[in-house]
């Protein structure tokens, strides 16, 4: 954790002078019509999408209406396997959520999805490849709090 910024001593720069600070502001987010991917995620560890009606595509990320033609989607589980199109190696720490460094993000196209998810992918980074299988595992119930650090990709060999 970075030492607070707002005890460090303010500098100019550029003819401006610059007083260092912090914003930690605590909130809650409402989910609305995507809760279902959150409480299935926390309660039963699994990854749903969404399908629309019309069209037939598949979104995972969720999204509540298709994207091409307006349509209500529904809800799909998915199974949790697919391929790995991009990735990269993270070297620094961007937020109090993922301290650990580096870790794996990538996009992963899971089966019968439309498009990638950026997710975060466990393994070594040496054995990735484009295109490579993965699937998805889940923290244990008790640290699972509904949020997409609950779970991660793995190869899937
Ligand atoms: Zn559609």
């Amino acid at each position: 954790m970075m030492a607070d910024p707002r005890f460090d001593p303010g500098f100019e720069k550029d003819g401006v002078f610059i007083l260092p600070d912090r914003w930690k502001i605590d909130y809650q987010c409402a989910s609305g019509e995507l809760s279902k991917f959150y409480k299935e995620l926390k309660e039963n560890a699994r990854l749903m999408g969404t399908k629309c009606p019309s069209c037939g595509i598949t979104y995972f990320w969720p999204r509540s209406w298709c994207h091409r033609c307006y349509e209500d989607c529904e809800w799909v589980e998915m199974s949790g396997k697919g391929v790995v199109p991009m990735f990269t190696r993270v070297e620094i720490s961007l937020n109090d959520l993922q301290t650990e460094v580096p870790y794996i993000q990538g996009g992963v196209l899971l089966d019968g999805a439309a498009y990638p998810a950026i997710s975060f992918i466990r393994g070594e980074f040496s054995e990735m490849e484009n295109g490579m299988r993965v699937r998805a595992e889940f923290l244990p119930a008790e640290e699972r709090t509904g949020r997409i650090r609950d779970f991660f990709f793995v190869p899937d060999k």
